[in-house]
């Protein structure tokens, strides 16, 4: 099989009907408050496809919010513990995802797959299967044309989709892909020559329709050569309102917490999101926090995405996928800062 067909636009609805036979399927819906987020879909009509961003991110169904991980319980008459693996092996498909955020799954996936292995991650990784589309109209807020993240792949997906009116220009680039395409084979057809015209022209259009190029590396050389000084920090620090926004919509945030909760039948454990902004994230043994100035929270965590993602992962803690922008109340967001640090740098050559 081709590892490029056309499905027409008719056919989307079974072809998804037939999937969900076998995975819980999930998409971009709207919800009670006009917000488009990934959830079960129930009415595929329903799906939203014509929005860039959701919010939250996708994320959530391989890294959830809230995460059973095992329970403990004392067997009656025995002196020793029970203890069931809580791990979801749900089997999805993620259907409508954006480029911006299967760009985030990669880096995800060397965060908690390479080394040491995180279990409850890699078991809904690999019963997942990511259907993403790419985005034939940015919305301001984004910026993953400048980071090579988006708004079309040439990897990194399972199915890639890219709507040319009528009809969907259909790339598969994973063998479970492969897999689900050949299942329905009858319904997709080869590409001709006028397809992938209108796929190309879908493609500048979309380039050309950006409103924001930001230059992460250009930020990242000022931090390195400490051309960012310690007033700027203060600056940045006196405007958040460490509300955690920015961390939990961001798909590439990974920080978490694990707790153990008591319940009549034991004890069950679960992990939680955290956010590095928090004051208690890295709270120690007798209540000591290192980091309860502000400035090094926010500080932190723009070397976290700037510097240490770059070094540790090879691609920055940061897709263009501009929730941030969208969510940030003190207007510190990663497009904002990089642009106010430009607008100095040019300030400082031309003195
Ligand atoms: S830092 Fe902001 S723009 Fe970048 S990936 Fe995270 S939420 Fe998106
Ligand atoms: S969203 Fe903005 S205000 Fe809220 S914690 Fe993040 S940087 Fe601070």
């Amino acid at each position: 099989m081709k590892n490029e067909l056309i499905l027409d636009k008719n056919n989307l609805s079974y072809w998804l009907r037939q999937i969900r036979k076998n995975r819980e399927l999930i998409g971009p819906l709207m919800n009670d408050g006009n917000d488009i987020v990934f959830k079960s879909v129930d009415r595929i009509h329903e799906l939203v496809l014509d929005c860039p961003a959701s919010l939250p991110s996708p994320k959530e169904f391989i890294f959830p919010q809230y995460e059973p991980m095992l329970r403990m319980r004392q067997a009656s008459n025995v002196k020793r513990q029970e203890i069931t693996d809580l791990s979801d092996e749900t089997k999805r498909v993620i259907f409508g995802v954006r480029s911006c955020d299967i760009s985030a799954l990669g880096l995800l996936d060397k965060f908690y797959l390479e080394g040491h292995k995180d279990p409850y991650y890699a078991e809904r990784r690999r019963n997942t299967l990511f259907i993403s589309i790419v985005c034939n109209d940015p919305a301001p807020t984004c910026f993953c044309i400048g980071l090579g993240t988006g708004p079309y792949l040439e990897k990194g997906f399972d199915i890639q989709i890219t709507d040319l009116g009528d009809r969907y220009f259909v790339q598969i680039g994973s063998p479970e892909g492969a897999k689900t395409v050949k299942a329905m084979s009858f319904l997709f057809r080869r590409p001709q020559k006028t397809d992938y015209e209108d796929q190309y022209e879908v493609f500048l259009s979309s380039k050309a329709r950006f409103h924001k190029r930001i230059n992460l590396k250009g930020i990242r050389q000022m931090i390195l050569e400490e051309k960012v000084k310690d007033d700027f920090w203060q600056w940045v620090a006196g405007r958040c309102f460490e509300c955690g926004g920015c961390v939990y919509d961001c798909p590439l945030c990974t920080c978490f917490t694990v707790t153990d909760r008591e319940y009549p039948y034991g004890i069950e454990r679960i992990r939680l999101w955290d956010a590095c902004m928090f004051k208690g994230f890295t709270r120690m043994a007798g209540g000591v926090l290192p980091n309860e100035a502000m400035v090094k929270r926010t500080k932190r965590w723009y070397y976290h995405k700037l510097i240490h993602y770059p070094e540790k992962l090879g691609g920055f803690g940061c897709v263009g996928c501009g929730r941030c922008t969208i969510t940030c109340p003190g207007k510190i967001d990663m497009a904002s800062i990089a642009t106010k640090l430009k607008g100095l740098a040019i300030s400082e050559e031309e003195k």
